[in-house]
């Protein structure tokens, strides 16, 4: 599932989760949210409060440098239709193609452009030019609240991307302004793992009101066209709908709805 990564040049894609049945997939978000939902507010702001992070305006977290795909949510795509409908575009990492080579991505990211590295649409001399519009992912970032397995298969807590690698450390930040992080945080991995749910829901019917399947081959076959830059058909998810793109080319003008 495609969200904000922490570094990364290459496109990567899930191939093994295509194969997982969907209603196990669904099971296993609807149980990452359960988590989610259990995670003590003040026990996040807590760790914000610790951890003191100050942001130093670098900008890099915006340019492929550091981010290799800022997934939007639904509400983004709405509110970036009105300051810039060119921002956007189909998230990469397809999950699912169907026997007509059709391909199927859970949403739309920002779309990147420059080179070395390439930057946010939205970035110009290391600032964004839609601060105060600046999409969700980029409200909390680095912050976060989501589980990963440890080198031993255990699950652990992340919270912080790139813990020390960027910004200041040991800060001071008031503790309302952490309760706030903290309560955007869960809001955000809540609509973010609720979007998955909606898209593997949206999929699963889908399919079957089309009687299509997933097929590997075609798959690959399209991801490496998207690689190419050859244009592709992939639908996107959209508020419950698989929003269809003619001849896509990824960070090109070819884009046909
Ligand atoms: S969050 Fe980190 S990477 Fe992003 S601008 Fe601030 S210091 Fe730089
Ligand atoms: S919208 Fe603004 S804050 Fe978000 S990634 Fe783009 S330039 Fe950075």
């Amino acid at each position: 599932m495609p969200w904000n990564q922490d570094s990364g040049q290459t496109i990567g894609f899930p191939e093994c989760m295509s194969a997982v049945p969907l209603p196990y997939r669904i099971l296993a978000l609807v149980q990452e949210r359960n988590y989610l939902f259990q995670y003590p507010l003040e026990r996040l702001a807590g760790e914000i409060k610790d951890a003191g992070f100050r942001c130093e305006m670098c900008g890099s977290c915006c340019t492929q440098a550091v981010t290799r795909n800022i997934f939007l949510l639904d509400h983004d795509v709405v509110a970036l239709t009105q300051i810039d409908p060119e921002s956007f575009e189909p998230a990469p990492d397809p999950e699912f193609c169907d026997q007509d080579g059709t391909l199927y991505t859970s949403g739309y990211a920002l779309k990147m452009r420059g080179e070395n590295p390439r930057a946010c649409w939205f970035l110009e001399k290391d600032r964004c030019r839609i601060y105060d519009q600046r999409c969700s992912i980029c409200r909390i970032y680095p912050y976060m609240l989501r589980r990963i397995r440890d080198p031993g298969g255990r699950f652990r807590w992340r919270r912080v991307s790139r813990p020390g690698e960027h910004g200041h450390c040991h800060g001071d930040i008031p503790d309302e302004e952490c309760r706030t992080l903290a309560r955007e945080v869960k809001e955000y991995e809540n609509a973010f793992i609720t979007q998955q749910i909606s898209f593997l829901e949206t999929i699963q019917e889908y399919f079957t009101r089309h009687s299509l399947v997933h097929d590997h081959s075609r798959y690959l076959r399209g991801i490496s066209q998207v690689s190419r830059g050859s244009p592709v058909t992939i639908r996107v998810y959209k508020a419950g709908e698989l929003v269809e793109h003619r001849d896509y080319i990824r960070g090109g003008q070819k884009v046909t709805a």
